[in-house]
């Protein structure tokens, strides 16, 4: 098996072509294939292979039986289940407004509140409770 680049994350969409694309960048036209015998691009891109949704299943069947080596397999397995899924899912959790319930990650800091929470939402909840605070017993409060 070739060499792997590092910088890439590398996966299998069918359990028999392995593709590459740069850490952090999702755009589907930039996966190439990858060559695992060489560790080298072959020249095809992920766009040119119509590839159907395929069960996990039958991915890992594919896989067994085109790969008699099972470290290379191996490999092959961990392909299917990207880590950097998971690691972008909890990112995103993590990055969410708590009073709209919309991810914040790429908000600027300045319009950022307390945490991960827009500042408009805090400052419209604020208001809302400010608004709330001033009605007594039916009956408006009187500055
Ligand atoms: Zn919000």
């Amino acid at each position: 098996m070739g060499k792997l680049e590092a910088g890439y994350i590398y996966e299998s969409p069918d359990g028999i072509h392995v593709f590459r694309r740069p850490v952090g960048d999702y755009d589907s036209r930039k996966k190439e294939e990858i060559n695992l015998d060489t560790g080298k691009p072959t020249g095809r891109m992920f766009n040119e292979y119509p590839f159907k949704e395929v069960t996990t299943e039958e991915k890992v069947r594919n896989l067994v039986y085109n790969t008699p080596n099972d470290m290379e397999l191996g490999q092959k397995v961990r392909y299917l289940f990207p880590l950097e899924k998971k690691a972008s899912d909890e990112y995103l959790k993590f990055w969410t407004c708590e009073l709209c319930g919309e991810h914040t990650h790429e908000v600027d800091y300045d319009y950022l509140g307390s945490g991960t929470n827009h500042l408009g939402c805090e400052l419209k909840e604020a208001e809302t409770k400010h608004f709330a605070d001033g009605f007594h017993e039916g009956e408006w409060e009187k500055d």
